[in-house]
């Protein structure tokens, strides 16, 4: 599927902003035409949304997230940046692991599974984007997900296929 990903970027950020009104959002926005990458609308939806989670449940001082997101000629990246407790350098690797968490004592307290990274890790992959960390303990976190993007040219062939692949279905009964 074809999805617009600033669509997508600023629907989350509205609904992070309605969920948590004790939160200060920041959209820092460089692009300001449509970007659309190859990538199914829910699934993009839900990486952003574990992402944000995080940034929420693990910022206790600083209630802030800043969301920005920019492009060059093939990928656009999105950041997300909480000033919560950080992760440090040996666990960077691990919270993509399933079930990890740094802190397990915290699960009764904060919930979670430690799914959450290992499901969004595995989703943006599949895309053939990538995901990273940048952190500093005691400072804050960066997560940014970079995905590759398609040209208004190839979109629209795409959209396309897919109408004429459901007009020839809609023609043969069963399907
Ligand atoms: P869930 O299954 O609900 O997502 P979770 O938040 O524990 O639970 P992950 O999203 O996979 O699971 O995160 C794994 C661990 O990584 C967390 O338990 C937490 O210790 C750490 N972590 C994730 N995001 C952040 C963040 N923004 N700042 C600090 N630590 C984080």
């Amino acid at each position: 599927d074809v999805t617009d990903v600033t669509e997508v970027v600023n629907q989350v950020y509205d609904n992070f902003k309605m969920i948590h009104p004790d939160f200060i959002f920041i959209l820092d926005d460089d692009v300001h035409e449509t970007v659309q990458a190859q990538i199914y609308r829910n699934h993009l939806e839900q990486i952003l949304i574990i992402l944000l989670d995080n940034a929420v449940k693990y910022s206790t001082t600083r209630k802030e997230v800043h969301l920005s997101y920019e492009r060059d000629t093939r990928n656009v990246e999105i950041a997300v940046q909480d000033f919560g407790e950080g992760i440090s350098q040996a666990n960077r690797e691990r919270v993509f692991n399933r079930f990890y968490r740094v802190d397990k004592a915290r699960s009764r307290t904060k919930g979670g599974n430690g799914l959450g990274l290992s499901i969004a890790k595995r989703l943006i992959e599949g895309y053939h984007g990538n995901i990273t960390i940048e952190s500093a303990v005691g400072h804050g976190s960066v997560f940014r997900i970079s995905l590759p993007i398609l040209s208004a040219k190839a979109a629209k062939t795409l959209e396309r296929k897919k109408q004429q692949a459901q007009a020839a279905n809609n023609g043969i009964p069963g399907i």
